[in-house]
């Protein structure tokens, strides 16, 4: 069975064909600046293939994605009947939507319900979707939501402390995003610890650009940091996560800006990017902290510091931890973070082995053999849990 991922984004679209006979992608892609120009980046194991197309829209670069999959020089099928279906990652599902689902007309419906809840990821989700309707009629297709795998979270988790007509009236309440990441990367540590994840309770940490931690405990989310939107919690590239509330209406009034403008400095120009002035991306914080800019070393500290405070909030929260879980951009590559978030830990009976965890790229417990919570680094695969839900929707099961 070959099963095809689409991401759709506002003016991208992220691909990738998955054989499940071995789980492995016979070819990943990205279109970008769909609508504005046209740039596709295609890769297969022949190598990499950039060409820059004009795609009006989604539906026109859905399409030079089923030619470039059947191009003779850079495809991998030999007709469009080889994809037997396609796994669409989208971002709310809302309280509606506890697992992966067929997509139907209803489905469709009921997706385009919470749009307002995530207005900049489910109409291109659903755009995606119709673009694919469009080229695959009859190809059985299937969403997973980021928000799925927290639907388990209990009320004392999902509440905010606000009026409960509120949630009522108009479902303001606590989500979570990231949900695949952190379904993968908790049953590959169950995995790797060779337990069942039913006796464990992990904290698993997707530092990404995006970043959110979650509490997971005998194999389900309890509680995550990202809330009714992706801008809760930890601090990230360029959101600002967990903040006084009253700081929203003072800086409009301060900096004479809207609702909108204080929502765009919110999400796109805070978190370590905000504070350390550089950029969002943790490579070239590292260089300028090394070149001795203080506030790139702050921006890092204040990263880390939440990072190390949600860990020991979710141990309080699950009244035990066996292990924390780092994966993502950050989360699999940083050293130097990881380092730092676990040396607020040692009281918890965290203690890693520095040679370990100098270790880039594969799955590894990096603690020291005495260590009472093992610190796992897991890479992460998104794509491979949606074409999972597929296959399994479409058998069945
Ligand atoms: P993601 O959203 O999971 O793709 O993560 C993207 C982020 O990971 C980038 O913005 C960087 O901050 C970070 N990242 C990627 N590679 C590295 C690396 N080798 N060292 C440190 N950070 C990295």
């Amino acid at each position: 069975m070959k099963v095809l991922i689409i991401n759709a984004g506002s003016s991208s679209l992220k691909y990738q064909l998955i054989d499940m006979t071995n789980e492995t992608a016979l070819a990943k892609g990205l279109c970008e600046r769909i609508g504005i120009d046209g740039r596709l980046v295609h890769e297969t194991d022949k190598g990499k293939h950039t060409a820059d197309m004009a795609m009006p829209d989604h539906g026109a670069a859905m399409a030079i994605v089923l030619d470039t999959l059947l191009d003779t020089q850079h495809g991998v099928i030999k007709s469009k009947d080889e994809i037997n279906a396609v796994g669409h990652r989208v971002v709310h599902g809302g309280e509606a939507f506890a697992e992966s689902v067929l997509i139907t007309d209803e489905v469709e419906a009921a997706i385009e319900a919470v749009n307002e809840l995530a207005p900049l990821h489910n109409p291109p989700n659903l755009t995606g979707i119709r673009a694919c309707k469009q080229h695959m009629p009859g190809v059985p297709q299937v969403a997973v939501f980021d928000t799925a795998f927290h639907q388990t979270m209990p009320p004392k988790a999902f509440l905010y402390a606000i009026s409960y007509d509120l949630y009522k009236k108009h479902k303001i309440r606590r989500y979570g995003f990231h949900g695949t990441s952190h379904k993968y990367v908790s049953e590959n540590a169950a995995k790797l610890l060779n337990r069942s994840a039913s006796d464990l309770k992990i904290v698993t940490c997707h530092l990404g650009n995006g970043v959110s931690l979650c509490a997971v405990d005998g194999g389900r989310s309890v509680d995550t940091s990202m809330g009714m939107t992706p801008l809760e919690g930890l601090a990230m590239g360029t959101r600002c996560g967990d903040i006084d509330p009253a700081v929203v209406q003072y800086i409009m009034q301060k900096e004479c800006i809207s609702a909108q403008a204080a929502n765009d400095l919110l999400n796109k120009k805070s978190g370590v990017l905000g504070i350390s002035g550089v950029s969002s991306d943790f490579r070239d914080l590292s260089t300028a902290a090394k070149d001795g800019n203080e506030r790139a070393t702050a921006a890092m500290e204040v990263f880390a510091y939440r990072v190390a405070g949600y860990i020991g909030r979710y141990a309080a929260c699950m009244n035990g931890l066996d292990a924390i879980v780092f994966t993502a951009g950050i989360g699999e590559n940083d050293i130097g973070i990881r380092e730092r978030v676990c040396s607020y830990l040692t009281w918890f009976g965290v203690e890693i082995d520095p040679a370990l965890n100098a270790k880039r790229g594969e799955a590894l417990d990096v603690s020291m053999p005495s260590a009472r919570v093992r610190v796992l680094v897991i890479p992460t695969n998104e794509e491979l849990v949606i074409a999972r839900d597929t296959k399994m929707i479409l058998e069945g099961k």
